[in-house]
C-alpha cells in the first residue's frame, strides 16, 4: 500500500493505472475510520482493480463554530485500517497541498441546499463541492462511494457528478450501525458515557416513524411531532432539525408519498449527531 500526500505525484500515478485500463473505486473520508468507511471499502475492493482511499479533513466544510480543530484524528490507526481493507493508495494531503492560495472560482451548490444540513450549517456543501471537484480530478475514479448516512452529501454529489459530467459511476452505500441502532460516526467518540447511553434514541425517533407510516400516517408534521417528542422525553440532546422531504431531490411534501428521506440532527454537549431513513410509502 502506498501512502501519497502531493498532489502531482497522486495525479501522475492515476493517470498511469488509468492509461493502463485499471478501473479506480474511491473513498473519500475525513479519517478516523471506522466500520461505516470500512463498509465502503469492503464495497468497493472487490468491483475494482485499484482502491483509494484519501484522508482529508477539509477545513471548506467547517463553519467558523463548528469543530474542525477537535476533529478526530489518528492517522496511525487509520493506516492499519486501510491496509487490511486492502487499500492500494491512501492519498493523504494536508490543508496547505490542497489550498494552496487564495481560490480564484467558488464551486456554490444552489439545489437541495436550503433544507437539512445545508440549512443549518450554511456552506457546508459549498464546501464538500470543492473539494470532492479537486479530489475527483486528482484521483480519477471509475467509481465513488458514499455512505447513505450523510443521504443529503449523496444527493449533492449526484448533481456535482451530473452538472459537471465526471465519468463517475455513484454508489450509495446502507448505513452501518452499531448493535444498538446508533449510527457509526467519527464524532460517536464525543458522547459522554450519558450521552451515549441515549444517543440510540435517535435511530428509535426514526423507526417510530416508519412504523407510524406503516399504519397509515400520512401527515408529516405529525410524524415529526412524534420523533420530537420522543427524542426530548429520551435524551439530553437538543433537536436541530427533523425534516420529512421527497428523496433524492428534496422537496417538501403535503403528504407522504413515494420514496422519501426522514431526517434528523440532535446536539449533544460536545457532538451534533445525524441520521436518516430513506423508504418507500405507497
Ligand atoms: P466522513 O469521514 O465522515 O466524511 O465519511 C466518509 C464517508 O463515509 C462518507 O461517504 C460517509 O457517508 C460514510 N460514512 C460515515 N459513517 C457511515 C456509516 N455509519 N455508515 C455508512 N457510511 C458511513
Amino acid at each position: 500500500m502506498k501512502i501519497i500526500t502531493t498532489i502531482a505525484e497522486m495525479q501522475q500515478q492515476m493517470l498511469r493505472l488509468k492509461s493502463d485500463g485499471r478501473t479506480i473505486g474511491y473513498v473519500p473520508t475525513m479519517g478516523y475510520l471506522h466500520e461505516g468507511h470500512m463498509s465502503l471499502m469492503k464495497k468497493a475492493r472487490p468491483e475494482n482493480d485499484i482502491l483509494v482511499l484519501s484522508i482529508f479533513v477539509n477545513p471548506l466544510q467547517f463553519g467558523p463554530n463548528e469543530d474542525l480543530d477537535a476533529y478526530p484524528r489518528d492517522f496511525e490507526r487509520d493506516h492499519q485500517v486501510a491496509e487490511a481493507e486492502g487499500v492500494d493508495i491512501i492519498f493523504y494531503p494536508s490543508a496547505e497541498e490542497m489550498y494552496p492560495s487564495k481560490a480564484s472560482i467558488s464551486i456554490s451548490v444552489v439545489e437541495r441546499t436550503d433544507v437539512l444540513c445545508g440549512k443549518s450549517r450554511p456552506g457546508h456543501f459549498d464546501g464538500v463541492g470543492t473539494v470532492l471537484m479537486k479530489l475527483f480530478n486528482i484521483v480519477l475514479p471509475t467509481r465513488a462511494y458514499f455512505g447513505l448516512k450523510d443521504a443529503q452529501q449523496v444527493a449533492v454529489v449526484d448533481g456535482l457528478i451530473k452538472d459537471f459530467n465526471f465519468p463517475i459511476e455513484l454508489v450509495p452505500v446502507d448505513t452501518v450501525r452499531e448493535e444498538d441502532g446508533l449510527a457509526k460516526s467519527s464524532r460517536n467518540v464525543y458522547l459522554s458515557e450519558e450521552e451515549r447511553k441515549q444517543a440510540p434514541e435517535l435511530n428509535k425517533s426514526l423507526q417510530i416513524a416508519r412504523e407510524a407510516i406503516e399504519s397509515g400516517e400520512r401527515n408529516p408534521g405529525q410524524l415529526i411531532r412524534l420523533m420530537a417528542e420522543h427524542i426530548n422525553d429520551h435524551t439530553t440532546g437538543a433537536v436541530d432539525y427533523i425534516e420529512i422531504y421527497s428523496y433524492p431531490d428534496l422537496k417538501e411534501l403535503e403528504t407522504i408519498k413515494g420514496k422519501i428521506i426522514i431526517a434528523l440532527a440532535v446536539k449533544f454537549s460536545k457532538a451534533r449527531l445525524i441520521d436518516n431513513i430513506i423508504l418507500e410509502a405507497e
